[in-house]
């Protein structure tokens, strides 16, 4: 398969993919861009239809990462790893012993970390064959599960949407609705409860719905939670959520939340921009977990981790700013801050080494 013919290809540094009919491995790692470190982002188990499709997501996901370090200031660059096959039946010791393997074979230049499908328990397995991976030790702050994190930088990314829009630092009766209470959408409604909002929530997974519930969330059928009249519509479960149909759908002003790749296609952050909604960029107020994954990787202090994440609420005033001021969707904005982090600070090394 020839990766440059992807869609998402990118100037990806390296693209590498195994097949082990032994174990039941079929997977790909891709590394985008070490320019500010070594590449570091989760693996992703996922029963793709096929591994064209599997491409499309690690190409798209490890260049995300590139923009989500850079932007985040981390010394790390962005990769991602996809394991095809379905994650409630594939799972075995074998197959995730394979995949340390497959990591430990690029020598650090890859760094492996949690994503959906696979648990901290799946990659102690693969920590047995490389010590090429992060979020694995209970012993560090929320036992290594960054979740937490992840949604106080969201809140922190909230907070500035709503004093952008609405020049209000208080989110105290706030509406916020958040589509998916799985971890992150929890966390986050946890936390704007505690600060007073009024949080409307809707998950497909009915377990999910009442332990939100449970925190003082308002339950909202899944179909509608788009389309609720909010504040905040904020997405906290699957990618591409931001499309044509949401769009026409979407009430709230403002579009901040945890899941990756949330615009279906890069045009839909123009779309709401010129609806006027502000949109905070996703690989910026989602990159809580990855400071987190860093802060174990350097053995930094948990104290430093929050002030760190803390910086997303000036990052994204910036972003917002400068989109005004531009007329160009937030998104846009964010990607051309990100690349002159990574980009510039490859330009200036080989000035450097070259002088
Ligand atoms: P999770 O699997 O714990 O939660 C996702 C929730 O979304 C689940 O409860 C699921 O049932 C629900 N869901 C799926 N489809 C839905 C739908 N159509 N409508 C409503 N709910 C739906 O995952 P998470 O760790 O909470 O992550 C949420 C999102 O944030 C994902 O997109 C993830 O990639 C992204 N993200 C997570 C982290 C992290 O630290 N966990 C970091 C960065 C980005």
């Amino acid at each position: 398969m020839d990766v440059t013919l992807s869609p998402s290809y990118d100037a990806h540094q390296q693209v590498v993919s195994i097949d082990d009919a032994e174990s039941g491995l079929h997977a790909i790692i891709a590394i985008h861009n070490t320019n500010l470190g070594p590449a570091v982002g989760g693996c992703r188990m996922y029963p793709y239809s096929d591994k064209a499709e599997a491409l499309e997501d690690v190409l798209r996901l490890s260049r995300g990462m590139t923009y989500k370090s850079a932007l985040a200031g981390l010394p790390m660059g962005g990769g991602k790893a996809v394991i095809i096959g379905d994650p409630a039946s594939d799972k075995t010791p074998q197959l995730f012993a394979k995949m340390g393997e497959f990591i430990d074979s690029l020598n650090g230049q890859y760094i492996s970390a949690e994503d959906s499908g696979i648990s901290v328990s799946d990659l102690k397995l693969v920590a047995q064959n490389t010590s090429h991976v992060l979020g694995i030790n209970e012993q560090q702050a929320f036992g290594g599960d960054p979740s937490p994190l992840t949604a106080y930088g969201i809140f922190c990314g909230i907070k500035a949407a709503v004093e952008f829009k609405y020049g209000r630092s208080s989110l105290n009766g706030a509406r916020v609705a958040i589509q998916g209470a799985g971890a992150v959408g929890r966390n986050l409604a946890k936390s704007l409860i505690d600060a007073g909002a009024e949080v409307l929530i809707a998950d497909i997974n009915e377990q999910n719905n009442q332990a939100a519930e449970r925190l003082g969330a308002s339950l909202v059928a899944v179909d509608e939670i788009i389309s609720a009249d909010a504040d905040v519509f904020s997405p906290c479960a699957m990618g591409a959520i931001i499309n044509d149909v949401s769009i026409a759908r979407l009430s709230a002003p403002i579009v901040a939340g945890g899941a990756n790749n949330q615009l279906a296609v890069p045009q839909h952050g123009e779309m709401l921009r010129k609806r006027g909604v502000l949109y905070a960029p996703d690989f910026v107020i989602n990159a809580g977990g990855i400071i987190e994954i860093c802060r174990q990787y350097q053995n930094g202090s948990v104290d430093d981790c929050y002030r760190q994440i803390e910086t997303i609420r000036d990052t994204l005033t910036q972003i917002f700013q400068l989109s005004s001021e531009q007329q160009i969707c937030t998104s846009v904005v964010a990607e051309q801050l990100a690349e002159e982090r990574f980009i510039g600070d490859s330009v200036k090394n080989a000035v450097q080494s070259a002088a």
